[in-house]
């Protein structure tokens, strides 16, 4: 985790930044065994956010300092953050993190016609698929929104809506807008812009 306080400058130096953890291999987790992984993180988040953490002493601050923090942009490759934030594959019905346009309209780009998710949606779709009596009840309620649960959710403030950051890595500085420009990429791209200048 990164200090978004920091001076960009200084932000990325190894000194300043948090190693959560590491998840063990072989094999990366499964969609819902990334849940098992992050709710130890959610946890301390929680702390921060609803009481703060006191430190007793720090050089500046020799008798204390209440620390408080929230966890707002997840940045990671497209795989891993659709398992973060609970969304559907990129190639599933429901492809896109912002929006709800189904994959037979992907090459529509009249982003007037978008229908933007919501958190309230988001969080409503995530519940039911969290309190499911059935694997099968699960399946068709996935199917539908595709949606799942995330530990992340619990963070009171935290909306995968709008939070969660685009693949940049890939979608522009890789160069696979220039050089596969898929409709998923274009439509991706498209609409990073669009909030970017929101
Ligand atoms: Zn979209």
């Amino acid at each position: 985790m990164v200090c978004l306080n920091l001076p960009v400058e200084t932000r990325y130096l190894e000194e300043n930044m948090y190693l959560v953890g590491i998840i063990p291999g072989p094999q990366e987790p499964s969609l819902e065994q990334i849940n098992h992984v992050i709710r130890p993180l959610v946890d301390d988040l929680l702390k921060f956010w609803e009481t703060g953490v006191f430190v007793k002493a720090t050089p500046r601050y020799p008798d204390g300092r209440l620390v408080r923090c929230a966890l707002v942009p997840l940045v990671c490759d497209l795989p891993a953050a659709r398992q973060m934030g609970g969304f559907a594959s990129h190639a599933a019905i429901h492809f896109c993190s912002f929006c709800d346009l189904s994959l037979r309209e992907i090459d529509n780009l009249d982003e007037k016609t978008w229908p933007m998710r919501t958190r309230e949606g988001h969080m409503e779709a995530a519940l039911k698929w969290k309190n499911a009596r059935s694997e099968t009840q699960r399946l068709n309620l996935f199917n539908e929104s595709g949606v799942r649960y995330s530990e992340l959710l619990r963070l009171p403030y935290w909306d995968p809506t709008r939070f969660t950051v685009l693949d940049t890595m890939h979608s522009l500085l890789l160069g696979d807008l220039k050089l596969s420009p898929s409709p998923w990429v274009i439509h991706s791209s498209y609409i990073a812009l669009i909030r970017e200048s929101t």
